[in-house]
């Protein structure tokens, strides 16, 4: 049974999960052509755990070919189904206790049937289907009362943490939230209660109004380099209209986010950001808590909170400092990475293809 720890101090919770150390590291052998028998591929479905959701054709059967996304539990989970322990239902259970069992959920999501690398390389159909899931999952997992965040993350690239070169993203839900995010809601919290509007939202307007960084806009969506990158090339894609929740997304708004999410990844893998031939990066889904107490009273957070994507290239490992005082050194200042992104799409289009294991 993986655990929670956490650090009395500094408030910093570790998932302990030795699980994890037998998966298998296909990137390790990068430089070779992929030769295994891929367990994401359609016609493989038998190599992999049963499926918990999926869209597939009405006459197909489950666990079989005729899929279009497929979700799975992850075979080397870092957090496991169970029993809640009466003490979870308090955001610090752990300050008293140091520890508790690592129950969450841990999901595979197969973007699509086909052994493509990169999100370039999905049509915007499968990057739809993708997004769909995404929301659909999120509804799911809010009607089940043990979870307070679902985090969903896409790890492309072996220096971002990919362990199987076929596009696929993860899911893990846990019941309670991370120490970053909760300080994140309460400052969230205290503007609205002094401004009476959602911090992303004056935000987001005055980034449209001063084009600086803006990388590209849709009627409903923009995409920026945030002010305070922490990364060369760091991305965000946000709702134009107030929306806490991703699972409250309307879903005819699915294909223009899709055709927006392809393109930036495009301008992205070539804008070159990193060295050639090392190209990673990770994307996160910042969406609302399912639930949000301070100091053991509920605080609705629907009005404070507005979801979005994050693009975090990963040009290089953290390094010492970063690891001892937590913060980043850019090379590359957001209104530069936001020109350059600009720029990328006027060069001619170059698929990817990185360490393809
Ligand atoms: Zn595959
Ligand atoms: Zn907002």
């Amino acid at each position: 049974m993986p655990e929670y720890r956490q650090d009395p101090l500094t408030g910093r919770v570790v998932i302990v999960a030795e699980e994890r150390a037998a998966r298998p590291h296909q990137f390790d052998i990068a430089d070779k052509p992929y030769q295994g028998i891929c367990p994401f591929c359609e016609g493989n479905e038998s190599l992999t755990p049963d499926e918990t959701a999926v869209f597939r054709r009405a006459d197909s059967e489950p666990n079989s070919p005729g899929w279009t996304v497929r979700v799975i539990p992850n075979k080397y989970p870092a957090v496991v189904s169970g029993e809640m322990p009466i003490n979870f239902l308090n955001n610090s259970f752990m300050h008293t206790v140091g520890k508790a069992d690592g129950i969450g959920v841990h999901e595979v999501i197969i973007d699509t049937p086909r052994h493509v690398l990169s999100i370039a390389e999905l049509t915007p159909a499968e990057i739809a289907g993708m997004l769909a899931m995404y929301r659909l999952r999120l509804q799911a997992l809010r009607a089940d009362a043990r979870w307070a965040y679902v985090q969903i993350f896409k790890n492309v690239g072996a220096a971002a943490g990919a362990s199987l070169p076929h596009s696929h993203s993860q899911l893990v839900a846990i019941p309670f939230l991370p120490p970053s995010l909760f300080q994140m809601l309460c400052r969230a919290d205290d503007h609205i209660h002094r401004h009476k509007n959602c911090f992303w939202c004056k935000h987001l307007q005055s980034e449209i109004q001063s084009g600086e960084r803006i990388v590209e806009e849709t009627e409903h969506f923009a995409v920026l380099c945030p002010f305070v990158s922490r990364f060369a090339g760091e991305i965000e894609i946000y709702p134009k209209h107030h929306e806490a929740g991703y699972d409250q997304l309307d879903v005819v708004l699915l294909d223009e986010l899709a055709g927006l999410f392809r393109h930036t990844i495009m301008r992205l893998e070539k804008a070159v950001f990193w060295m050639k031939d090392s190209l990673a990066y990770n994307i996160v889904l910042n969406t609302e808590p399912f639930r949000f107490e301070r100091e053991g009273t509920k605080v609705d957070i629907s009005s404070a909170f507005h979801w979005h994507f994050s693009i975090l290239p990963s040009l290089a490992r953290a390094a010492g400092f970063e690891w001892g005082t937590g913060l980043h050194i850019n090379p590359i200042s957001p209104e530069q990475a936001a020109k350059r992104l600009q720029d990328a799409d006027r060069e001619p289009p170059t698929v990817f293809r990185p360490n393809r294991g």
